[in-house]
C-alpha cells in the first residue's frame, strides 16, 4: 500500500462525517435528508448532482418583464409588506423595486418568517417565474438571496437546481436550501477532494480532476466547464461499474467447469439425420462459441440474445445434446407454464426418433408423476428436464447435471440463477436465452459478468411483418380486413392490455371486446376463442387447443400470449389500446405472428389523443421490425430503470449521473479502459492502481446483490 498523504487521509475522513454536523443541517434536517434523498454523509451531499441548470448571468429589469417569461432574476429592494385576501386565502404581498419600476412579491405561507428575515434597506437578488395577476406582474414564492451573499458565492452564472421531495419541500428544504448547504460544504472543504482514478488515466484521457469536476458540477462557471465536469463524473461512474463486473468475470473464469469434449451420437445423429433444415450462419457461429466454452475447462456463463423466432431454442437443443453425449443431464427452465409446455412439445418432436428420456416438471405436475421425475433424475435415467421454476426447488436433485438453460432471463432474478448453480458438486454450464433485445450498452452493464452471443439473422423465407396503425374510429375497416384474412384461411389474435393496477377495468375491456368481436364475427360462420389469466387452467387449455387446431378463427386474449406461444397459422395480430403497451412488449407481441411463410400483419389500435411518447412508440413499431433498434428507442424513451425486467435482472447499482440511454459512448470508453487496466494488472496490485482498489472496496460495501452470483 502506498503511503497516503496526510491531507488526503484527513479529507477522506472529513467527507465521511454525518451530514447533521454540516452548518445549516442539524439532527432534524439530517433525518429528513437521510430518509428522503439518502444523504447520510458529507460525501453523499457532494455527489447529490443537480438535475438542471439555469443561466443566471443576466439580471432583468422589472419593466422588461412580461407574462410568459420562464424564470427571471432581478436585483432590488423589498418593502411595503401587507396582508391581503380573506381569512381562507390570506397572503403576504410586498413591493419589489429596482431602478426601473416595481412589481409584487407574494407568499402564501412562511409569512412570519419572511417578514422577519427581510429588511427594507438591503438589496436582494430575487429569482422566480413571473405571473400576470389582475393586470399587474407578480412573482409567487420567489427565491430570495441577500445581494451581498450572492456576489460572494463562487463565481458562477449557471445556477444548479436540485430535486427534492414533497416532504422536504414541506419542511422548507428546497433546491436553493440544498444549494446553500453545498456552498457551506465547499467553503469548508480545505484542500482537494481526493482523486479516485489513476493519474495515468486522467492524463491520457485529459479528464478533469475529481476535485474540479465536483466543484464545477455544482457551481459551473460556464457551459464548457460544465460539460467537462459532467463527462469526467459520468466516466468515473461507468468505469467503476465496468471494472467491478470485469473483475468478477475474471474471478469466475477461474471457477472450474465440466469439460464436454466428446461429440457423440446424439448430436451427430440429430444433426445429420433428423434436422430438416440448415442452421443459419448466426446459429452456426453461436454453436461454435458455445462449444468452445464447453471444452475450455471453465464454467460457461453465456447470454444468448436473439429476436423472437431467430432459432434460439434449436441452439439450446444442440447444446443439450452435447451435454448428453458427455453423459451429463441437462435442464431448461422457462418463465411460464405455457412456455415450458411448448418447449417440452417442440423438443420432444425434434428428438422423436432419438430415444432420449425427456420430462416436464411444472407447478401443476401431479404428485405421482413428480415422484417419478424425482426418482429418474436421481438415478440418471432422465436426461432432459423441461420446466418452470419448479426446477429450482430443493427437492429436485440430479444425478449429474451438466447444463442449465434459462429461457427469458429477464423474468428470473439473479438469485434464482445462483440456485441452479448449486445442483451439482461443480457448477453446471449455464446458457441464458433472452428474446428481449437488450441494447449493447445496457447488456454490457447488466450482464457484464456473462459472455454474450447474438443471433442476428432470421431463418430464411421469413416475410417481415407489416405493421399498421389505426384509430378506434377506423374499426370497421379493420374488421373488413380481418374477414378477408379469415376468408384466405388465416387466424387472428386480438390482444387486450392487462396492467396490474387497473386489472378490473382491463377485464372489462376484454369482455366488451369479446362481445363486440363475436357480434362482428357471428357463428356459425366464425368461431372465437378467448384466453385470459382468470380462467381455470383446463378451460385455458381447451380454448388454446381450439385455436391451435384451427377450429376457431380468432383468439381474443390478454397478454398471456405474449411470450413463446407458437401458432404458425396465425398471421394477424390486432393489439387493442396499443398506446398502453411498452415498446418491448409490443415487439414481443408482434413476434407471435410472422412465423410462417405468409405475409403477416400487426395492427395497432389506439385512441385519437396520444401523448408524444405513445406516438413515438407506435411510429417506431410501424417503421421497423428490428428488435435492437426498437430496444434502443425504448431505452431512450424510458431510461434503463424502467426497461422491462431490468429491476429483477440484478442491476444492483443506481446511477447517479450517467444515463445509459444517452451515455452509451462514454460507457464504451469506460469499458475499454477498464479492460486495458485489467489486462495489464488483473488483481490491481500495482501501486498506480491503489485508488482503484479503494474504489472497488467502497462499491462492495454499497452493493447488495452481486455477491450472490459469484
Ligand atoms: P426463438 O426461440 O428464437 O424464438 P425458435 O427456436 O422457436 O425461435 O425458432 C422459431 C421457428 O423457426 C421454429 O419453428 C424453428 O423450428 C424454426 N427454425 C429454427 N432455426 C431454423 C433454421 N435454421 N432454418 C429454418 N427454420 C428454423
Ligand atoms: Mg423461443
Amino acid at each position: 500500500m502506498l503511503p497516503v498523504d496526510h491531507w488526503h487521509q484527513q479529507l477522506m475522513e472529513y467527507l465521511k462525517q454525518d451530514i447533521k454536523f454540516l452548518q445549516g443541517v442539524g439532527p432534524k434536517r439530517a433525518e429528513l435528508l437521510n430518509k428522503e434523498i439518502q444523504i447520510l454523509t458529507f460525501e453523499d451531499l457532494v455527489t447529490y448532482f443537480p438535475y438542471k441548470y439555469i443561466d443566471r448571468s443576466t439580471f432583468y429589469k422589472t419593466t422588461e418583464i412580461q407574462g410568459g417569461l420562464a424564470h427571471v432574476q432581478l436585483m432590488g429592494k423589498i418593502s411595503h409588506f401587507r396582508l391581503e385576501g380573506g381569512r381562507s386565502k390570506r397572503r403576504l404581498v410586498a413591493d419589489f423595486t429596482d431602478d426601473s419600476g416595481t412589481i409584487s412579491l407574494v407568499w402564501f405561507h412562511g409569512i412570519k418568517w419572511i417578514r422577519d428575515a427581510i429588511s427594507s434597506d438591503r438589496s436582494y437578488v430575487v429569482f422566480g417565474k413571473p405571473n400576470v395577476y389582475q393586470g399587474s406582474i407578480n412573482i409567487i414564492h420567489p427565491e430570495i438571496e441577500d445581494a451581498e451573499f450572492h456576489t460572494n458565492k463562487p463565481a458562477t452564472s449557471l445556477h444548479a437546481l436540485y430535486s427534492t421531495t414533497d416532504k422536504l419541500k414541506k419542511s422548507s428544504i428546497q433546491s436553493r436550501t440544498i444549494q446553500k448547504l453545498m456552498v457551506n460544504l465547499f467553503t469548508r472543504i480545505k484542500g482537494k477532494i481526493p482523486e479516485t482514478l489513476p493519474d495515468h488515466l486522467i492524463e491520457r484521457l485529459s479528464l478533469m480532476s475529481r476535485d474540479d469536476a465536483l466543484r464545477n458540477i455544482h457551481f459551473p462557471e460556464n457551459n464548457e466547464v460544465l460539460a467537462k465536469a459532467s463527462y469526467r463524473l459520468k466516466f468515473e461512474e461507468l468505469f467503476f461499474i465496468q471494472l467491478n463486473l470485469l473483475r468478477q468475470k475474471i474471478r469466475r473464469t477461474k471457477s472450474q467447469g465440466f469439460i464436454f469434449e466428446k461429440v457423440g451420437s446424439y448430436l451427430n445423429d440429430f444433426y445429420k439425420q433428423h434436422l430438416q433444415f440448415d442452421l443459419t450462419d448466426a446459429q452456426k457461429r453461436v454453436v461454435r462459441e458455445i462449444r468452445s466454452d464447453l471444452g475450455s475447462g471453465t464454467q460457461m456463463n453465456r447470454l444468448l440474445q436473439g429476436d423472437v423466432g431467430s432459432g434460439k431454442t434449436l441452439v439450446a437443443l444442440l447444446t443439450m445434446l452435447i451435454a448428453l453425449d458427455n453423459d451429463f443431464q441437462a435442464c431448461i427452465m422457462a418463465p411460464t407454464e405455457i412456455l415450458a409446455i411448448q418447449h417440452f412439445n417442440s423438443i420432444t418432436k425434434f428428438l422423436a426418433n432419438l430415444n432420449i428420456r425427456i420430462s416436464l416438471l411444472t407447478g401443476s405436475t401431479k404428485a405421482a408423476e413428480r415422484k417419478i421425475v424425482h426418482e429418474e433424475l436421481r438415478n440418471g435415467i432422465l436426461q432432459i428436464l423441461v420446466g418452470t421454476h419448479a426446477l429450482i426447488e430443493e427437492t429436485v436433485k440430479f444425478k449429474n447435471l451438466g447444463l442449465v438453460i434459462i429461457d427469458e432471463q429477464h423474468r428470473f432474478g439473479v438469485a434464482q440463477r445462483a440456485r441452479l448453480w448449486k445442483k451439482n458438486i461443480q457448477p453446471p454450464h449455464v446458457l441464458v436465452m433472452t428474446a428481449t433485445p437488450i441494447p449493447r450498452t445496457l447488456a454490457m452493464t447488466l450482464y457484464g459478468d456473462l459472455d454474450v452471443s447474438v443471433i442476428d439473422e432470421m431463418p430464411p423465407g421469413r416475410v417481415p411483418v407489416k405493421t399498421l396503425h389505426f384509430r378506434d374510429s377506423q374499426r370497421n375497416r379493420v374488421f373488413g380486413f380481418m374477414r378477408q384474412q379469415i376468408e384466405a384461411g388465416q387466424q387472428i389474435f386480438v390482444v387486450y392490455p392487462l396492467i396490474k393496477e387497473s386489472e378490473k377495468m382491463d377485464y372489462k375491456d376484454l369482455e366488451d371486446g369479446y362481445v363486440s368481436i363475436t357480434r362482428a364475427f357471428p357463428p356459425p360462420k366464425y368461431a372465437v376463442s378467448v384466453v385470459h389469466g382468470k380462467m381455470k387452467p383446463v378451460e385455458k387449455d381447451i380454448s388454446m387447443q381450439h385455436f391451435i387446431s384451427g377450429r376457431t378463427h380468432i383468439m381474443v386474449a390478454t397478454t398471456v400470449i405474449e411470450v413463446g406461444v407458437d401458432i404458425p397459422n396465425a398471421s394477424v395480430m390486432v393489439i387493442e389500446s396499443a398506446e398502453r403497451f411498452g415498446l418491448s412488449q409490443l415487439h414481443q407481441l408482434r413476434g407471435r405472428v410472422g412465423r410462417g411463410n405468409e405475409q403477416s400483419y400487426c395492427i395497432l389500435m389506439s385512441g385519437h389523443a396520444l401523448s408524444s411518447e405513445a406516438k413515438k412508440r407506435l411510429q417506431t413499431m410501424v417503421k421497423t421490425t428490428d428488435g435492437f433498434e426498437i430496444a434502443e428507442v425504448d431505452l431512450k424513451l424510458r431510461g434503463p430503470g424502467d426497461l422491462e425486467g431490468t429491476q429483477q435482472s440484478g442491476l444492483a447499482f443506481q446511477l447517479k449521473i450517467a444515463n445509459l440511454g444517452k451515455d452509451g459512448q462514454i460507457l464504451q470508453y469506460a469499458r475499454m479502459e477498464a479492460e486495458k487496466i485489467l489486462d495489464d494488472d488483473p488483481e490491481l496490485l500495482k501501486d498506480i492502481h491503489y485508488r482503484l482498489r479503494i474504489g472497488l472496496k467502497k462499491m462492495a460495501g454499497e452493493q447488495m446483490n452481486w455477491r450472490d452470483i459469484s
